[in-house]
């Protein structure tokens, strides 16, 4: 795996991926490798390192965008599954430096 996954094979268009809902700046869609029976990846558009990070501090409106984003996601999951969970890695967790969200429900796979 690349150290930057999202922008140089999801955001370049290298690697389709089946969107799931898209804004401006953020993009939703299910993961290519899936862990969970329902499992989708919210990433911001622009290169942000991670949740916790200087780019990150200094843009509360992509912050908010990604929370929408993120919040209605995991909400039709939880309309069609019954339950939902949201993750963020940070530091030696995270694999892609490139802020992502995991929005999983169901079955491990
Ligand atoms: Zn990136």
């Amino acid at each position: 795996m690349t150290q930057d996954f999202y922008c140089d094979e999801v955001l370049s268009g290298k690697t389709q991926v089946k969107v799931v809902m898209e804004t401006n700046n953020v993009m939703a869609y299910h993961h290519t490798r899936p862990y969970y029976k329902h499992h989708i990846v919210v990433i911001p558009k622009i290169h942000i390192q991670s949740f916790i990070s200087e780019e990150e501090e200094n843009n509360d409106e992509l912050l908010l965008e990604m929370m929408q984003v993120i919040k209605k996601v995991a909400a039709d999951l939880l309309a069609q599954t019954g339950s939902s969970k949201i993750v963020t890695n940070l530091g030696s967790y995270q694999d892609s430096k490139h802020q992502h969200w995991h929005i999983v429900s169901g079955e491990r796979t």
